[in-house]
């Protein structure tokens, strides 16, 4: 799925087979299949000629470049696999303070670490890893220098990394100006015959902007559901169309349109991680008519401001003095009136527990509405104070004296 979005293809060895949408099913042309298909079946390999397959040095992910993270690249991606379990292996078989970066380190038989190769392959058994939909471990044969692969096979997978990197690169540019994007698909947009690719400018002039045509409107309402919100720029990236609209579970009121990425951020992701790092998260909450004039946030925000809180302000004590780290929150469970949360700090080995009341819960969203309401008067187009008072912006609460 994370493919289709950015490319819209299925890469079966070197071959990119398009996937068609039609009325939200996804298909492939029978033909398309059919011709993979024979090209798989005449595939040859010789096991008998190998190459040996050089396991790069080890990269952190945050100091790639963003035009090289996640490029095709099956030795990177083999590679990936071995560090990932080189340092498992390191961290399970050491405590804390001898814990060090030889994991990522190739030694013996050409493996990072004190990783085997038995023991990667152990590991990798029933994970059913794939590169082109095709089993690399499989082919690999083993000398006391490192792995191999037959030839043609390598060939195959060098082959593969030129083809998607063809389609990545074709599926960049906006369908409208032919501005490049970024690589990961943020400019893909679905459309009833699949994605297409439009860049924020394009998106907003092709869809609607969304000025709170539906609130105070119930989602379970007649007027929601004769009314689409695909025609609606997302009003929180303001980058993507929006295809559904977005409610409030616990008052029921219609939010506003969100495309697919805002949508899931706020259903699934952890509530504090999208209060703390989603802009426009909390003015977006409050399109809610029930929210906004209790000036509350629904039930699942309360706990998330609560646990944010305590990462704030608590610290656990090292010879009287405050620990420099933020702890670590977790095990939330709401238990007589309170929310109780288990904190640690890796550092210092400390775990103690805490608890927050619902009404210390209540008011710490309060204040985080408040708030969130004098950023968003302070960002305002209009910033006289006088203005503000006389003529807030829509739906927003006046000033209580
Ligand atoms: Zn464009
Ligand atoms: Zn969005
Ligand atoms: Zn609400
Ligand atoms: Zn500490």
């Amino acid at each position: 799925m994370v493919r289709l979005r950015q490319h819209g293809h299925f890469v079966l060895g070197d071959i990119a087979v398009r996937c068609y949408e039609y009325r939200s099913k996804r298909t492939y042309d029978e033909r398309d299949i059919r011709r993979a298909a024979q090209v798989f079946a005449d595939f040859r390999l010789d096991p008998g000629d190998v190459i040996e397959v050089q396991v790069p040095p080890y990269r952190e992910r945050d100091d790639q470049d963003p035009e090289e993270r996640g490029r095709a690249d099956w030795r990177e991606r083999v590679a990936s696999w071995m560090y990932w379990h080189a340092r498992d292996k390191h961290q399970l078989e050491r405590p804390h303070e001898e814990r060090d970066d030889n994991w990522q380190r190739i030694g013996v038989g050409g493996m990072p670490g004190e990783l085997t190769w038995e023991e990667f392959i152990a590991a990798s058994s029933g994970s059913r890893r794939s590169i082109g939909n095709t089993r690399p471990l499989e082919l690999v044969t083993r000398s006391d220098s490192g792995p191999f692969l037959p030839r043609a096979y390598a060939d195959l997978l060098d082959r593969w990394e030129q083809v998607t990197e063809e389609i990545v690169a074709k599926a960049r540019i906006c369908s409208r100006c032919r501005a490049q994007g970024p690589r990961w698909g943020a400019w893909r947009t679905p459309s009833p015959l699949g994605y297409i690719t439009l860049c924020p400018p394009c998106s907003g002039a092709t869809f609607q902007r969304y000025t709170g045509h539906l609130r105070g409107v119930l989602y379970e309402s007649a007027r929601t559901r004769s009314t689409r919100a695909d025609g609606y720029l997302c009003p929180m990236c303001a980058e993507t169309r929006a295809p559904v609209w977005d409610h409030c579970y616990d008052r029921g009121y219609v939010r506003g349109p969100l495309c697919g990425s805002c949508n899931t951020c706020e259903g699934k992701s952890p509530a504090h991680y999208f209060l703390r790092d989603k802009e426009g998260s909390a003015l977006h909450l409050l399109e809610c008519c029930g929210c906004l004039e209790r000036r509350t946030l629904p039930a699942r925000y309360h706990a998330a401001l609560a646990r944010m809180h305590l990462e704030a302000t608590e610290r656990h004590l090292i010879r009287s003095r405050r620990c420099r780290r933020e702890p670590r929150v977790e095990n939330i469970e709401l238990d007589h009136g309170a929310y109780r949360f288990e904190l640690s700090c890796w550092w210092h080995d400390a775990r103690w527990p805490k608890t927050v009341t619902v009404v210390e819960a209540a008011m710490l969203v309060r204040e985080f509405v408040d708030q969130a309401f004098a950023d968003a008067q302070s960002n305002a187009v209009v910033p006289a104070p006088r203005a503000a008072s006389d003529n807030p912006s829509p739906g927003w609460p006046r000033e209580t004296p």
